[in-house]
């Protein structure tokens, strides 16, 4: 009744003040919705919210009263009904043909709490709770909020502000992070350029399993492969996947031999001549994929299976 008895009341609250009628609504056990036509505004639903909030303190009789549909009956929507119709009216305010119950004055609503607004299909829906409901969504915010202020040590209301400073911090530090890593990366490219020996044709490979084919990775193949005479390949497990990258000088066109290599293993992938891409199939045979391009990359077992440096 609470919640039947409100709704009634903020659509004519919100036909009073916003000129948005009501096209449906939905009474839930959780939240109860009112979809009106149009859009709102933030500061709009506060006035709404204000307004309906006063007529509740102001505790206007609700009544029933029966006209036949041939009368004016100066509903807020009109109705197909006809014969007897059944008024539910809130004084001064509203006029519904409703057969439902209802409180008795508006005071019996309770407080009335408008919570999120969604856009759909050019409809606005409120989301709204009366009487004891409203308290107990009000009660859970608190804790809610309380919780999140506790972890900041601040008073309540300093969180909004200091949850979007902490979120600049965390952008901040995570770009510095990002860029001491690729550093990292690019040094640990060039340290393990100068620690592999060149083959006899005076070209340096590697190759690398890892559990996934991270940034850091490609930029480590990229600072490998700034040296001159280098192939460097990396095998990824999960997903299962290649990267090749090589230097200019090195003899091997990477797109293209790594496009025809993936191509029989029903994979997908390609690149540049010097860095190239791609993965297969879950399932598919990583290893044979591995095995073929070792074999065209003339990787002995020499220079393969290099330990993985730990992660960073
Ligand atoms: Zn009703």
């Amino acid at each position: 009744m609470q919640q039947h008895t409100g709704q009634h009341l903020l659509s004519a609250v919100l036909l009073d003040l916003c000129d948005a009628p009501t096209v449906g609504f939905h009474l839930g056990a959780e939240a109860s919705t009112i979809d009106v036509a149009g859009a709102l505004e933030a500061g709009q639903i506060r006035e709404v919210e204000r307004r309906a909030n006063q007529i509740v303190f102001e505790n206007r009789p609700v009544m029933v009263s029966y006209q036949h549909s041939s009368e004016d009956l100066g509903l807020r929507k009109p109705t197909e009904r006809e014969g007897v119709i059944r008024i539910v009216s809130i004084q001064n305010l509203d006029r519904s043909a409703c057969g439902g119950t209802h409180v008795r004055a508006t005071g019996e609503i309770g407080p009335i709490l408008i919570r999120k607004l969604d856009r759909i299909r050019g409809n606005t829906r409120v989301e709204f709770l009366c009487g004891l409901r409203a308290l107990e969504r009000a009660r859970a915010d608190f804790q809610a909020l309380s919780a999140i202020a506790r972890s900041f040590s601040a008073p309540l209301d300093e969180t909004p502000a200091l949850v979007d400073s902490q979120r600049e911090k965390l952008l901040d530090s995570e770009r510095a992070r990002r860029k001491v890593a690729t550093e990292l990366a690019q040094a640990r490219g060039r340290e393990l350029y100068v620690n592999t020996s060149p083959g006899a044709d005076g070209v340096r490979r590697v190759e690398r399993r890892v559990e996934t084919l991270s940034d850091d990775l490609r930029a480590e193949a990229q600072s490998f492969t700034a040296g001159q005479k280098s192939i460097f390949l990396a095998i990824g497990e999960n997903p299962p996947s290649v990267l090749l990258a090589v230097s200019a000088d090195s003899g091997v066109k990477a797109g293209e031999l790594l496009k025809a290599a993936l191509t029989k293993a029903n994979g997908r992938g390609g690149g540049s001549a010097t860095m190239a891409q791609g993965s297969v199939p879950p399932g598919a045979s990583l290893d044979e994929l591995a095995k073929t391009l070792a074999s065209s990359l003339d990787l002995t077992p020499d220079t393969r299976h290099l330990p993985h440096p730990p992660d960073t």
